[in-house]
Protein backbone atom coordinates (compact mmCIF):
# COMPACT_ATOMS: atom_id res chain seq x y z
CA UNK A 1 0.00 0.00 0.00
CA UNK A 2 1.22 3.20 -0.94
CA UNK A 3 -0.41 5.63 0.97
CA UNK A 4 -1.26 7.72 -2.00
CA UNK A 5 -4.57 8.84 -2.00
CA UNK A 6 -7.23 8.35 -5.17
CA UNK A 7 -6.60 11.82 -6.54
CA UNK A 8 -2.64 11.39 -6.05
CA UNK A 9 -2.97 7.78 -8.27
CA UNK A 10 -5.27 9.58 -11.03
CA UNK A 11 -2.95 12.78 -11.55
CA UNK A 12 0.23 10.73 -11.23
CA UNK A 13 -1.65 8.33 -14.28
CA UNK A 14 -2.88 11.32 -15.77
CA UNK A 15 0.77 12.69 -15.88
CA UNK A 16 2.19 10.26 -17.60
CA UNK A 17 0.15 10.06 -20.68
CA UNK A 18 1.76 10.19 -23.79
CA UNK A 19 0.91 11.97 -27.09
CA UNK A 20 1.13 8.99 -29.05
CA UNK A 21 -1.82 7.09 -27.19
CA UNK A 22 -4.35 9.22 -27.71
CA UNK A 23 -3.61 11.08 -31.57
CA UNK A 24 -5.91 11.06 -33.96
CA UNK A 25 -5.58 11.16 -37.62
CA UNK A 26 -4.36 14.39 -39.20
CA UNK A 27 -6.19 15.85 -42.17
CA UNK A 28 -3.50 17.53 -44.40
CA UNK A 29 -3.73 19.79 -47.55
CA UNK A 30 -0.64 20.33 -50.27
CA UNK A 31 0.49 23.35 -50.49
CA UNK A 32 -0.29 23.83 -54.05
CA UNK A 33 -4.62 23.68 -52.99
CA UNK A 34 -6.72 26.83 -52.82
CA UNK A 35 -8.31 28.62 -50.02
CA UNK A 36 -11.82 27.46 -51.79
CA UNK A 37 -10.42 23.68 -51.71
CA UNK A 38 -9.15 24.21 -48.29
CA UNK A 39 -12.78 25.28 -46.98
CA UNK A 40 -13.96 22.44 -49.19
CA UNK A 41 -11.83 19.51 -47.41
CA UNK A 42 -12.12 21.26 -43.82
CA UNK A 43 -16.45 20.38 -44.40
CA UNK A 44 -15.45 16.75 -45.71
CA UNK A 45 -13.39 15.72 -43.44
CA UNK A 46 -15.15 17.25 -40.41
CA UNK A 47 -12.12 18.85 -38.92
CA UNK A 48 -11.46 22.54 -37.18
CA UNK A 49 -7.33 22.32 -38.16
CA UNK A 50 -5.87 21.52 -41.24
CA UNK A 51 -2.19 21.43 -41.90
CA UNK A 52 -0.39 21.72 -44.88
CA UNK A 53 2.11 19.93 -46.58
CA UNK A 54 4.42 19.50 -49.05
CA UNK A 55 4.92 17.13 -51.44
CA UNK A 56 6.74 15.09 -48.79
CA UNK A 57 3.93 15.38 -46.51
CA UNK A 58 6.37 17.37 -44.85
CA UNK A 59 4.54 20.44 -42.50
CA UNK A 60 4.72 24.15 -43.75
CA UNK A 61 1.41 25.29 -42.66
CA UNK A 62 -1.55 25.64 -40.51
CA UNK A 63 -5.17 26.73 -41.51
CA UNK A 64 -7.62 27.43 -38.87
CA UNK A 65 -11.81 27.94 -38.84
CA UNK A 66 -10.81 31.76 -38.67
CA UNK A 67 -8.03 31.78 -40.93
CA UNK A 68 -10.23 30.15 -43.65
CA UNK A 69 -13.35 32.77 -42.54
CA UNK A 70 -11.19 35.96 -42.32
CA UNK A 71 -9.93 35.24 -46.01
CA UNK A 72 -13.60 34.91 -46.97
CA UNK A 73 -14.69 38.47 -46.13
CA UNK A 74 -13.28 40.11 -49.25
CA UNK A 75 -14.13 40.05 -52.70
CA UNK A 76 -11.29 37.93 -54.17
CA UNK A 77 -11.51 34.67 -55.94
CA UNK A 78 -10.72 32.13 -53.76
CA UNK A 79 -10.50 29.45 -55.91
CA UNK A 80 -7.15 31.72 -57.01
CA UNK A 81 -5.60 32.42 -53.62
CA UNK A 82 -3.26 29.50 -52.74
CA UNK A 83 -3.06 28.90 -49.47
CA UNK A 84 0.31 29.75 -48.24
CA UNK A 85 -1.22 33.44 -48.74
CA UNK A 86 -2.94 32.63 -45.58
CA UNK A 87 -1.67 30.07 -43.49
CA UNK A 88 0.41 30.60 -40.27
CA UNK A 89 3.72 29.36 -41.21
CA UNK A 90 6.83 27.50 -40.21
CA UNK A 91 9.15 28.30 -38.14
CA UNK A 92 5.97 29.74 -36.08
CA UNK A 93 3.95 26.22 -35.63
CA UNK A 94 4.12 24.36 -32.38
CA UNK A 95 4.17 20.69 -32.92
CA UNK A 96 4.47 17.63 -30.71
CA UNK A 97 6.20 14.68 -30.72
CA UNK A 98 4.80 11.10 -30.20
CA UNK A 99 6.85 10.67 -26.86
CA UNK A 100 5.87 13.87 -25.44
CA UNK A 101 3.96 13.67 -22.36
CA UNK A 102 -0.19 14.82 -23.11
CA UNK A 103 -0.25 17.57 -20.48
CA UNK A 104 2.92 19.53 -21.96
CA UNK A 105 0.60 19.78 -25.11
CA UNK A 106 -2.34 20.27 -22.70
CA UNK A 107 -0.35 23.23 -21.09
CA UNK A 108 0.43 24.51 -25.28
CA UNK A 109 -2.85 24.70 -26.19
CA UNK A 110 -4.01 26.67 -23.77
CA UNK A 111 -0.84 29.02 -23.84
CA UNK A 112 -1.20 29.31 -27.05
CA UNK A 113 -4.33 30.03 -27.54
CA UNK A 114 -5.08 27.06 -30.67
CA UNK A 115 -7.25 24.68 -31.21
CA UNK A 116 -5.07 21.71 -32.38
CA UNK A 117 -1.27 20.88 -32.62
CA UNK A 118 0.31 18.54 -34.80
CA UNK A 119 2.13 15.27 -33.93
CA UNK A 120 5.16 15.23 -36.16
CA UNK A 121 8.15 12.96 -36.90
CA UNK A 122 11.94 14.59 -37.79
CA UNK A 123 13.09 13.61 -41.16
CA UNK A 124 15.76 14.86 -43.38
CA UNK A 125 12.92 16.37 -45.57
CA UNK A 126 11.77 18.21 -42.39
CA UNK A 127 8.58 17.38 -39.97
CA UNK A 128 6.17 14.96 -41.36
CA UNK A 129 2.99 15.12 -40.10
CA UNK A 130 1.22 11.80 -38.82
CA UNK A 131 -0.98 12.84 -36.22
CA UNK A 132 -2.75 15.59 -33.69
CA UNK A 133 -3.66 16.51 -30.62
CA UNK A 134 -6.91 18.92 -30.59
CA UNK A 135 -8.96 20.04 -27.91
CA UNK A 136 -11.41 17.25 -28.54
CA UNK A 137 -9.42 14.75 -27.66
CA UNK A 138 -8.41 16.07 -24.28
CA UNK A 139 -12.19 16.38 -23.74
CA UNK A 140 -12.57 12.87 -25.32
CA UNK A 141 -10.08 11.35 -22.22
CA UNK A 142 -11.37 13.58 -19.44
CA UNK A 143 -14.88 11.90 -20.76
CA UNK A 144 -13.09 8.09 -20.65
CA UNK A 145 -11.77 9.11 -17.43
CA UNK A 146 -14.73 9.33 -15.54
CA UNK A 147 -16.25 6.74 -17.63
CA UNK A 148 -13.72 4.38 -15.33
CA UNK A 149 -14.51 2.98 -12.31
CA UNK A 150 -11.16 2.34 -11.09
CA UNK A 151 -8.46 4.14 -12.14
P1 LIG B 1 -9.40 29.75 -34.80
O1 LIG B 1 -8.50 30.70 -35.55
O2 LIG B 1 -10.45 29.16 -35.69
O3 LIG B 1 -9.91 30.31 -33.51
P2 LIG B 1 -7.11 28.48 -33.55
O4 LIG B 1 -7.35 29.13 -32.22
O5 LIG B 1 -6.61 27.06 -33.55
O6 LIG B 1 -8.44 28.49 -34.39
O7 LIG B 1 -6.07 29.34 -34.39
C1 LIG B 1 -5.70 30.65 -34.05
C2 LIG B 1 -4.53 31.09 -34.95
O8 LIG B 1 -3.38 30.30 -34.60
C3 LIG B 1 -4.76 30.87 -36.44
O9 LIG B 1 -4.24 31.95 -37.16
C4 LIG B 1 -4.01 29.59 -36.77
O10 LIG B 1 -3.44 29.59 -38.08
C5 LIG B 1 -2.90 29.57 -35.72
N1 LIG B 1 -2.60 28.20 -35.29
C6 LIG B 1 -3.43 27.14 -35.17
N2 LIG B 1 -2.78 26.05 -34.74
C7 LIG B 1 -1.49 26.42 -34.58
C8 LIG B 1 -0.28 25.73 -34.15
N3 LIG B 1 -0.29 24.44 -33.82
N4 LIG B 1 0.86 26.46 -34.10
C9 LIG B 1 0.87 27.78 -34.43
N5 LIG B 1 -0.20 28.46 -34.84
C10 LIG B 1 -1.37 27.80 -34.92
Amino acid sequence: YTGKTGSELLTEKIKRYKVHEFQQVPVAVNEKVSVYDAISTMFLEDVGTLFVVDENSCLVGVLSRKDLLRSSMGRQDLSSIPVPIIMTRMPNITVCRKNDLLVDVAHQLISKQIDGVPVVKDTENGLEVIGRITKTTMTKLLVELTMEDTI
